[in-house]
């Protein structure tokens, strides 16, 4: 980051007026701004610079007497006095309300939501630079939250950095050692008689490292996202899932095959081609894969989206929304993607109970995706009154912990028994 000479002079001083027992606390705020390539390349070039001026305006006229520090990457830094952090916090809310509203360009409304990274100067910091760590910390847990939103520097961010480097350097070796592979686990139609017709299987990736054994996937795949290296994960997942479906079909089962697909992927220059490609080598039925995506993903750049999707489906694969309701995307606004189906959260199906409100909530939702043309997945069905509930609202594919857990290949045979059917045999994880 190319910091102004006065810049780093302005933190230092903050840090020892801290260690001095300052009468008022200081907090560096970094506030960095989102899609600025996107409004770049629909809009111009002018169009970024447009909302960067425009960000400046709105933080002199909120912040009269503190100096705006315009840092390398479209970032802004202000060392501000604050009493304490509720204070600095209240000034972030309000700044990130403030620069997420439209900004005008040629006429134009552009939007940019901000993300920003609040640190207060502590007396047990040596210098600025060290308070500049802790407000970037906390500024990529802002942008990695959500964008449009402030955080403020715990020091876990900074243990969660240093081990997202120890994640990202073994994640390399990893790659070539073969400590990465794929398991599956089993959908069902659940309006077949006893849900207990298998329709297809989810591709999972699992890393287990020889040392510390298996590491989540919630843990791995945001560090992979954030250092490029998902592409090649992916595209293995990818590889390897439709090869094993290649293989079951050739036995007589063709089962449908869902891959995850990271907003990373989605994003990257020539994905359909790979996807095409790997159609090709493995040899698949393209109407058996399923690409599962993300409501993030979907909502980043909506047009854009929109017409990837449609490049993607003119391959022949399907394509849906995965997680649907843990995040912030409107169902409206799904109508624009011709999804073909949506996988509803397993918070939202886990909290299924004798409260009327919550079937309700999975009711409407299910029914306005079907009217959009949707089919309608329900995840996370561990046990058989979710199940019921769900049987008898509709619901046409299931998938949980009742039915199996994710397995290797080699113990997914039980279940491609040739009548069709599955056993409702709990598979465990190995
Ligand atoms: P997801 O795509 O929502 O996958 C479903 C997750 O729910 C899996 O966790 C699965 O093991 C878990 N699950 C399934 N049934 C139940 C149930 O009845 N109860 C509960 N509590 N959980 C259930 P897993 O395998 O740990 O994966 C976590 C997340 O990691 C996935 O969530 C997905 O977002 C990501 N992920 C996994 N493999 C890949 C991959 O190959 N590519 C990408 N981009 N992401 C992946
Ligand atoms: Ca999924
Ligand atoms: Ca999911």
């Amino acid at each position: 980051m190319d910091i102004h000479a006065d810049f780093f002079a302005e933190l230092d001083a903050a840090v020892t007026s801290a260690r001095n027992g300052g009468r008022r606390g200081t907090a560096l705020l970094l506030v960095g701004l989102g899609r600025l390539d996107f409004i770049d390349r629909n809009l111009g070039l002018g169009g970024g610079d447009a909302v960067l001026e425009s960000v400046q305006v709105l933080l002199r006229n909120q912040l009269p007497g503190v100096s705006i520090h315009r840092l390398r990457d479209a970032r802004y830094g202000m060392i501000v006095p604050c009493d304490d952090s509720a204070e600095a916090m209240n000034l972030a809310h309000r700044l990130v309300a403030l620069c997420s509203s439209p900004h005008c360009f040629n006429g134009r409304d552009v939007f940019s939501p901000p993300f920003i990274g609040v640190a207060m100067a502590r007396s047990d910091r040596e210098n600025g630079t060290t308070l500049l760590k802790d407000a970037l910390a906390a500024m990529d847990e802002a942008r990695r939250s959500h964008l449009g939103c402030a955080r403020l520097y715990d020091p876990a961010m900074a243990s969660q950095m240093d081990s997202d480097f120890h994640i990202e350097n073994n994640m390399r070796s990893a790659f070539e050692t073969d400590q990465f592979h794929v398991v599956y686990q089993p959908l069902v139609d659940l309006t077949s008689p006893d849900a207990n017709r298998l329709i297809g299987f989810e591709a999972l990736l699992r890393w287990t490292r020889p040392d510390l054994g298996p590491i989540p996937p919630d843990r791995f795949i945001p560090v992979a996202e954030t250092c490029g290296l998902i592409i090649g994960l992916g595209h293995y997942v990818l590889w390897t899932a439709c090869r094993q479906q290649v293989e079951w079909a050739a036995k007589g089962r063709p089962v449908t095959m869902s891959v995850n697909l990271s907003p990373v992927q989605l994003m990257s220059a020539g994905i359909e081609d790979a996807i095409t490609e790997v159609v090709a080598e493995t040899g698949i039925d393209p109407t058996f894969l399923k690409l599962e995506l993300t409501e993030t993903a979907l909502a980043t750049d909506p047009l854009v989206m929109a017409e990837k999707l449609g490049r993607l489906r003119r391959i022949g694969v399907s394509v849906g929304v995965d997680d649907f309701g843990s995040g912030y995307s409107s169902l409206g606004q799904l109508d624009l993607f011709g999804l073909d189906f949506m996988k509803i959260d397993k918070s939202l199906i886990q909290r299924l109970g004798p409260s009327g409100r919550q079937t309700e909530l999975v009711r409407l939702t299910a029914a306005l995706a079907k009217h959009l043309g949707m089919s309608v997945v329900a995840e996370g069905i561990e046990d058989d009154e979710h199940l019921q509930a769900l049987r008898k609202l509709g619901i046409d594919v299931g998938q949980g912990y009742l039915f199996g857990r994710p397995a290797p290949p080699d113990q997914i045979v039980q279940w491609l028994l040739p009548n069709g059917m599955t056993p409702r045999a709990k598979l465990s994880e190995a």
